[in-house]
């Protein structure tokens, strides 16, 4: 039988804080319970926002902290060629269409609705979804504004990828991490609209490459926090629109600032940098978080 495989996945555009503590500590523990792998994946398609100062301060907050992980490290920006080869499956599949509104039209149309009386429908993270008018052009109204340079990005039809499956879509998650209970979860795709595939700035997306990436790393396990719960609805649409195996999966609770609300970069006094300097240690670390 071969090993479970777990991997933790942060992104390189700030510091690491207690909430991404408590996700990689979870990925040890759960890897090192059931004999599984550990990854570690650099997660900065977005060039501009992340930076190898942060990843090297990733690293060095990791190691302080006692995780151990497999090498090499994989660094999504040395990969666009693996998303796009994914993206041009889905094009090819006619699943993703070029949408050329911009942010100004998107809103104005939503207001414009909104105007009418009527509630234009949000995602699970509370963003207008993509209006359809793009879905419906020609072929031949597609090719004369890519030749006339408007600016697109890709968007998935989300109700095209789901009509072409067999079956209802799900996934497993675990009830929690000693992984001995798990429950079947409906997956519901098409609360996020229309979501970007990839932009002209960034070739891929997050739940393009997080897919593509999870699949080539035989990701078995993914461990994440409970704010990524909704995406998986997505990203279990993308896995089968690509033919891509499915791993199970399971949503740790979110460690909450004093407000109440999830922890941000921007919150220094959460930082593990921040917190080794006041002179925390790595067990002081986990008791906070209230592991052992
Ligand atoms: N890179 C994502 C983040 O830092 C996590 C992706 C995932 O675990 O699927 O929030």
């Amino acid at each position: 039988m071969t090993a479970p495989v777990f991997r933790f996945a942060p992104s390189p555009n700030g510091e690491l804080h207690l909430g991404h503590a408590l996700s990689a500590l979870t990925n040890q523990r759960m890897a090192d319970g059931c004999g599984g792998r550990l990854l570690l994946r650099i997660e900065d398609i977005d060039l501009t926002r992340c930076t190898l100062e942060f990843e090297a301060a990733i690293l060095r907050d990791l190691t302080w902290l006692g995780m151990r992980w497999e090498e090499p490290v994989r660094r999504q920006s040395e990969h666009f060629g693996a998303y796009a080869e994914a993206l041009d499956r889905l094009r090819r599949e006619d699943l993703v269409y070029p949408a050329f509104m911009s942010r100004g039209e998107i809103r104005a149309a939503i207001v414009e609705h909104e105007a009418g009386g009527q509630h234009w429908p949000r995602d699970p993270d509370g963003a207008p979804l993509y209006p359809g008018n793009d879905r419906r052009l020609s072929m031949r109204q597609r090719s004369e504004r890519i030749d006339a340079a408007t600016p697109f990005a890709w968007r998935l039809d989300t109700a095209a990828a789901l009509s072409r499956l067999k079956s209802r879509i799900g996934w497993r998650e675990w009830a929690d991490e000693t992984m001995s209970a798990s429950e079947a979860i409906f997956a519901d795709p098409l609360e996020w609209g229309d979501v970007i595939i990839a932009r002209r700035e960034i070739p891929t997306s997050y739940h393009l490459s997080v897919v593509v990436d999870d699949a080539l790393q035989g990701v078995s396990h993914v461990v994440r926090g409970r704010d990524l719960y909704f995406a998986t609805s997505l990203q279990r649409l993308l896995q089968d629109a690509l033919g891509l195996p499915q791993p199970t999966y399971f949503h740790h609770r979110l460690v909450l600032g004093p407000d109440g609300r999830k922890l941000s970069k921007s919150l220094r006094d959460t930082g593990l940098d921040a917190l080794r300097q006041a002179g925390e240690t790595p067990q002081s670390v986990r008791s906070k978080l209230g592991l052992q």
